[in-house]
């Protein structure tokens, strides 16, 4: 019997904790979160503000008392203060301030990430928004009944700054979308697939306002009223910032971990830390990225977050289990227009020093014969000129064919390369797909050299 010890019960160690709980009766496990609730689903937060759905309940998937019927001790609304690594301690205290000393034998870090406040004046107005937490969505939620809160600016243009445009603009307010990037998406896609979402913004009346820096909030009785760019003034009555997410892991530092420049804890393939015994899962520790070579990359998402708690849970309670790395695969959903990618973009792939070579690709979906909506799909095959190892794949259309991304992932996951592809086995059904599928022939045309 082992005393288990899990920091943190949001994705990484919700899955974690379940791992042991599930498979290892014979150990104790112990669970602090500093929240009031477990396992909050922050990719539901825009479809809430924007009511695609009407209230918040199916957005958890965990409850304290489920954790305790399969026998875990659970300290909510409890903060670890500080841990006693030689001496094998965690220091807690509640809300309501007792204290608790808690030994272990083998502890799992999964304390996530904290949304990036940039340093600009005016951070601290009233309704200026970061979303991260249920509480930060309820919040938003909760100013939205107030109709005097018509303009809403959002700060930054990656996923969740775009998804809360659509969200907010659903919601009938009038809505600027800001970024310092010439586009939006610019870390997930390449230009060509980032013009298709601009002009899909565009086109549900955001405006946007790319290549602008945020130099300044201003506000008027407390609460924001403008956000100041280097190229201009945007009126705001509420601004949602949304320019990125670090590692919660300054409780971690000068304490002896090997980190990654940014903060996150450096794991192995077991994830366990530079500390023996000491593991980390989800957004406060590194993933390895196989489309750069399998080295520690930080990419922050709940996918990666659950797939680490489960092997830290693994390994905490004995069992050697080894993550195979990721490719860093996402997608994204707005206003109809569904983009997905794996792996590098060219941009990225060149950054990387590859010499890149790029197939692309337009398909209507399904047989040309068939009588009902039949939408484009386009799609981008990032390559390496001499050993033509696949390196990313993009792909944007009105229809749902996201699960083809992950044929790609798996390609990138095992080093394929895209002449293998060429002639793949890709079933065809007229109400599903073509013959000559978009994923074989942007392979094929990639053979033939075009
Ligand atoms: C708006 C939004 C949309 C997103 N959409 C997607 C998506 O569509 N797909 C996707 O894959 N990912 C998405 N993500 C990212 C995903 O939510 C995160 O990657 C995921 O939450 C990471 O899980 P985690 O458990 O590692 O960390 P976190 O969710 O950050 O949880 C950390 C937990 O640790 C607790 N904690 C921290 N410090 C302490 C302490 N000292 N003592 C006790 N408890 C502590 C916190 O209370 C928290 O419960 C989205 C994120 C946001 C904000």
């Amino acid at each position: 019997m082992s005393r288990i010890v899990i920091v943190g019960a949001n994705h990484a160690g919700t899955a974690a904790a379940n791992a042991i709980l599930d498979n290892y009766p014979q150990h104790q496990v112990t669970i602090f979160d500093q929240n009031s609730n477990i396992s909050f689903l922050g990719c539901g937060m825009a479809l809430w503000i924007g009511g695609q759905i009407s209230k918040p309940d199916g957005l958890f998937y965990q409850t304290k008392e489920q954790f305790e019927a399969k026998g875990a001790t659970v300290h909510m609304q409890t903060t670890v203060e500080s841990i006693d690594y030689p001496k094998h301690m965690v220091h807690a205290v509640s809300d309501g301030g007792t204290r608790i000393d808690q030994p272990y034998d083998k502890l799992i870090l999964a304390t996530g990430s904290e949304p990036i406040i940039p340093p600009v004046p005016g951070m601290d107005l009233q309704n200026v928004q970061h979303v991260k937490l249920y509480q930060d969505a309820r919040a938003v939620v909760d100013k939205l009944h107030d109709p005097s809160i018509r303009r809403v600016v959002v700060m930054g243009a990656g996923y969740i700054g775009v998804e809360l445009a659509e969200a907010f603009k659903r919601n009938g307010r009038e809505v600027t979308l800001v970024d310092m990037a010439p586009t939006c998406l610019a870390g997930n896609f390449d230009p060509e697939f980032c013009a298709l979402m601009e002009r899909n913004l565009a086109d549900h009346g955001i405006t946007l306002a790319f290549g602008e820096r945020v130099l300044r909030l201003e506000g008027e009785g407390g609460k924001v009223a403008s956000v100041v760019t280097d190229r201009g003034s945007h009126e705001a009555d509420m601004v949602c910032v949304c320019v990125g997410f670090r590692p919660n892991t300054q409780m971690f530092r000068h304490v002896g971990f090997d980190m990654l420049p940014n903060g996150a804890l450096l794991v192995d393939h077991h994830q366990e830390t530079s500390k023996k015994g000491v593991y980390a899962a989800g957004d406060c520790s590194n993933t390895f990225n196989n489309a750069l070579g399998g080295n520690p990359a930080y990419i922050a998402l709940a996918t990666n977050a659950v797939r680490s708690g489960i092997v830290a849970g693994h390994n905490a309670a004995g069992t050697p289990l080894e993550s195979i790395g990721v490719q860093g695969s996402s997608g994204i959903c707005i206003f109809d227009l569904k983009m997905v990618q794996t792996g590098l973009t060219r941009v990225k792939a060149e950054a990387a020093g590859h010499e890149v070579r790029v197939s692309d690709f337009k398909q209507v979906q399904k047989a040309t014969f068939i009588e009902e909506p039949n939408p484009e799909v386009k799609i981008r095959v990032v390559y390496d000129a001499h050993s033509r190892v696949v390196l990313g794949a993009q792909m944007a259309s009105t229809y749902d064919m996201s699960a083809g991304i992950h044929m790609f992932s798996l390609a990138i996951q095992e080093g394929i390369t895209i002449d293998r592809l060429a002639l793949l086995d890709v079933f065809f059904l007229p109400h599903f797909n073509q013959p000559y599928n978009y994923y074989t022939m942007a392979a094929y045309n990639a053979v033939l050299g075009k």
